[in-house]
């Protein structure tokens, strides 16, 4: 992509009205709008790094047996009442809407009941079932307060997963491969280390206790208590001997600290399927249902985590797999006439090669103000061409996190990506 194409512009300056660091630095980099509080676009650059989250998650849900679907915004109140989540003392962020011609309907916030009625016209024998089903849908949630950027807004996309089994051995062991596909997700996004399988609450519905994956970040909302050395955490709210005993921990070994929950899992049992009615014959012939589990990812909230732990005074600093682009080429418009054609052309080989390149050829543009948009941007690699690099037949790359810049030769630049 062309720098001169793109629509968006860099600003020097912090939105008046933001506080997170996540949603300044993206909305001064041109990756998000903000269309009203907890409520945000997302531009072209924006974009590109969404769906390579999407990307990553997809991939990671496939390995595991995950079938993708995209179920409904719109949803029928009935079966929400058959759970007792219709009540908005139980659920607290819905927003439903009326219809037309009389009646209500709910506006998606989750998609267990949905999902579960619509299964029962497809599950009925043992031999159905295992399943897995996920989806990236738009989730609508009324929140109080939105003020962490796209990291708690009233609309965002999640991947949602929902497992069905037929027994609760066979979902524990479901669920314990799904913990390893997240754990591969947040290497892949750039988050791995710092992020914890914590012991939490369930949410409405939910018995017991849930895993959260919590992202270690003074922006988070959350404190856990993390053993380091374990790599396990428990969530303040559950935060008891019980709870330590379980996951296997020592007190002595806890160390207080912020987290952003990026992620969660649920096991939820049989009330699904019994309230809805999801029953599968078994071998013996006897009706049993469906032993359920659910797995949410926040794409935006994944977005802001990583902008929140990898950024520094200048800018975004994005881990090569999600980046929005590979390679950031800037070209100073300083050449003689006959180099004027270098730097599309180096642009043009580079593409060729399938790396996916950023090339500012803004032409009013200063060099300073180049290099600090590539800064705030956040592309991984950096590629210089000027009078100076070409005259030795090279380009100047720097990593977007390491200081030193060295000189490669134009015909081997395609291996400088990070
Ligand atoms: P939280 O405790 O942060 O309110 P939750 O427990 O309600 O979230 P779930 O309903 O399990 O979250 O949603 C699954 C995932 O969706 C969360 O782990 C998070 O990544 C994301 N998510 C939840 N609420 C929001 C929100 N308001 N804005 C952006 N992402 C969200
Ligand atoms: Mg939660």
């Amino acid at each position: 992509m062309k720098f001169s194409e793109l629509f968006t512009k860099t600003l020097r300056e912090d939105p008046a009205d933001e506080v997170a660091i996540n949603a300044k630095l993206l909305a001064r980099a041109g990756f998000i709008y903000k269309e009203m509080a907890g409520v945000y676009a997302y531009l072209p650059l924006g974009l590109r790094v969404l769906k390579k989250i999407e990307g990553i998650i997809r991939e990671e849900m496939n390995a595991i047996g995950g079938q993708e679907v995209l179920l409904t915004t719109l949803q029928d109140p009935e079966i929400w009442k058959k759970t007792g989540r219709w009540d908005d003392a139980v659920v607290d962020n819905w927003f439903k809407t009326k219809l037309a011609g009389g009646g209500e309907v709910g506006i998606a916030n989750t998609h267990e009941e949905p999902l579960v009625r619509l299964l029962t016209h497809y599950v009925s024998s043992y031999k159905d079932l295992p399943l897995a089903l996920y989806q990236f849908q738009t989730k609508f949630r009324n929140e109080l307060r939105a003020k962490s950027g796209i990291m708690r807004v009233r609309e965002f996309i999640m991947k949602d997963l929902y497992s069905f089994n037929r027994s609760e051995e066979e979902f524990k062991e479901f669920y314990e491969q799904c913990v390893g596909a997240y754990e591969k997700i947040f290497d892949r996004a750039g988050i791995g280390p710092i992020t914890y399988r914590t012991i939490a609450a369930g949410g409405s519905f939910t018995t017991g206790f849930t895993d959260e994956f919590q992202t270690l970040s003074s922006a988070g909302e959350d404190i856990i208590y993390i053993d380091e050395r374990k790599k396990r955490a428990i969530n303040k709210e559950v935060y008891n001997d019980e709870a330590i005993a379980r996951a296997g921990l020592k007190k002595s070994d806890l160390r207080e600290e912020k987290a952003i929950e990026v992620g969660n899992i649920f096991p939820l049992g049989v009330r699904y399927a019994e309230a809805l009615g999801l029953l599968y014959t078994n071998e013996q012939g006897e009706r049993k249902p469906a032993v359920m589990g659910s797995y949410g990812i926040g794409l935006g909230r994944l977005m802001g985590t990583i902008v929140e732990t990898h950024h520094d005074e200048k800018g975004i600093m994005w881990p090569e797999e999600v980046a929005p682009f590979q390679m950031h080429v800037i070209e100073i418009r300083n050449q003689k006439i006959e180099n004027r054609n270098v730097g599309e052309k180096i642009y043009q080989e580079l593409t060729d090669a399938g790396i996916e390149v950023l090339y500012d050829d803004r032409e009013e543009i200063s060099a300073g103000e180049k290099f600090a948009d590539a800064d705030l941007i956040g592309v991984p690699t950096r590629v210089v061409i000027s009078e100076k690099t070409l005259a030795q037949n090279a380009a100047e790359v720097k990593q977007r996190s390491q200081a030193k810049a060295t000189l490669v030769p134009l015909e081997k630049l395609r291996y400088a990506t990070k």
